[in-house]
């Protein structure tokens, strides 16, 4: 059976809470002893995926196999999981050891075999000259690896953690997740492990399924993740990046920032518009500008510890981002390169903002639940239709009450020479907006679309 070479296997799980969809078609597989990390955005739904893992909340759709069998039915206690929480959750006036025993003595494991299993675990955790000590003593470092230790005691097959190293220090959290790793290694268990950390998803993980919105992005590897992000969300989230518009000339020829450049991506099409991502380490700099694909000025140079990071003016009016082991001075003109293997090509989701609706009269269209003047269309009330209008000719006000319409921002992200935000309207649609304006993620604003700018067709009309 195919599913058997899989511990986990999680097909098309949904689940809404009041009516929001904060999973929505799921589908992940794990691997026997894989490190899988769920990574994404508070609010991303990664704790409720966890949770329906441990038993402690049901899919409304879908299934869970493990082991190839369905466990929808199987109470959190007879699942082969445990769980480890941010919060510790120790029983304070038990010491060390007796919180670790807790769980066999409440089965009535013999007493040697409770001996040689708590001994065995706490030195697995680093712990093994603490089991006298009073678990409120400890540092919560220590206090983590002793949740850590009680819930490997029973030798689960899958390990879930959830967050949790999020409450300590960031010292004590990098030498955790040395030590989580190594833990992992030794003991050969599947670990499924939520954070919002992307350093740390990187740092931990065999695999990392990069979440937004209830929804898969992005399943592969650290390095698959980081150098082939798969859309623009995802590039966003790991590391930092430049992200442009760009245009798929064709096979391997790819223009953006005022430029053409060869790349290695092919079967886009020609002339198709695209996401173009070019991480700050890939962009060769130098003084001069002979063999340059393009110039520009540093506008700043800061120290990063090992490298500078930059930020240059290209003379076509973009900004780039730059990572590089030698300082270019402020106001200096500079010459940079990227190589074809450095750029990422990537498919656009919208190229354009598109509703459909009907006509209110002939010059009048409802959309969004609102009526917007449009150009004269000729077409009668009533008449089924399409509107479209570009990202850039959508006008955002700051006052909600002088829009037609009024949402909130809910996403944005710096495309180089402009922004690109998604506005989420009251009613969950999502309109999108490039624009020079700066504005934050959660600002309340307006939405007013140009008359002349609504593009109307007829639905059946082929685009
Ligand atoms: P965080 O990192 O902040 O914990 P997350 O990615 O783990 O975020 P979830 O805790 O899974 O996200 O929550 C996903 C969405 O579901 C959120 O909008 C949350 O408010 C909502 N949600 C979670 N549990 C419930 C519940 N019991 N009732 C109603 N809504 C819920």
């Amino acid at each position: 059976m195919e599913n058997q070479e899989y511990i986990i296997s999680i097909q098309n799980l949904s689940k809404s809470f009041d009516g929001k969809k904060v999973l929505d078609d799921i589908n992940i597989k794990v691997k026997s002893g894989e490190f899988v990390t769920l990574l994404g955005p508070s609010g991303c739904g990664k704790t409720t995926l966890l949770r329906m893992l441990a038993g402690f909340l049901a899919p409304d759709e879908g299934t869970i196999l493990m082991d190839g069998k369905d466990i929808s039915d199987t109470p959190p206690n007879h699942r082969p999981v445990n769980t480890v929480f941010q919060h510790y959750a120790l029983f304070p006036h038990l010491d060390v050891y007796d919180n670790v025993a807790f769980g066999l003595k409440l089965k009535g494991v013999p007493e040697k075999e409770i001996d040689e299993r708590v001994r065995k675990v706490l030195k697995i955790v680093s712990m093994t000259d603490y089991e006298d000590r009073d678990v409120e003593s400890l540092s919560g470092g220590q206090q983590q690896r002793v949740s850590i230790a009680r819930a490997i005691i029973n030798r689960p097959k899958v390990l879930l953690l959830d967050e949790p190293l999020s409450a300590l220090d960031l010292k004590m959290r990098k030498d955790m997740q040395i030590e989580l790793k190594e833990m992992h290694k030794q003991l050969g268990i599947t670990f499924i492990y939520v954070t919002h950390d992307q350093e740390e998803a990187l740092t931990l993980s065999d695999t990392i399924v990069v979440m937004n919105e209830g929804k898969v992005q992005q399943i592969g590897t650290p390095a698959d993740i980081y150098n082939e992000p798969v859309n623009s969300f995802v590039a966003d989230f790991i590391g930092d990046s430049n992200i442009f518009n760009g245009i798929m000339l064709e096979d391997r020829k790819v223009s953006f920032i005022g430029h053409e450049f060869e790349c290695v991506d092919e079967g886009f099409g020609e002339n198709v518009p695209v996401d173009v991502v070019i991480r700050p380490e890939d962009v060769y700099i130098m003084n001069q500008d002979t063999g340059a694909q393009f110039t520009g000025k540093v506008t700043s140079c800061t120290f990063k510890g090992v490298h500078y990071e930059m930020y240059v003016n290209t003379d076509d009016g973009f900004e780039i981002q730059i990572q590089d082991y030698n300082a270019f001075e402020v106001g200096s003109t500079v010459g940079m390169i990227i190589r074809p293997n450095d750029i990422q090509v990537m498919k656009k989701d919208h190229v354009i903002n598109r509703f459909e609706g009907q006509m209110t009269d002939s010059s009048h269209v409802n959309i969004l639940g609102e009526d917007f003047e449009c150009p004269e269309t000729g077409f009668e009330a009533g008449t089924r239709v399409v509107a479209e209008i570009p990202f850039d000719k959508v006008d955002l006000t700051d006052e909600q009450s002088d829009g037609t319409l009024y949402g909130e921002v809910h996403a944005l992200l710096y495309k180089g020479n402009h922004y690109h935000l998604t506005v989420r309207t009251e009613d969950g649609d999502d309109i999108f907006v490039d624009t020079n304006d700066v504005w934050d993620k959660g600002d309340l604003v307006g939405v007013n679309f140009p008359a002349q700018d609504l593009i109307i067709r007829k639905k059946d009309e082929n685009v």
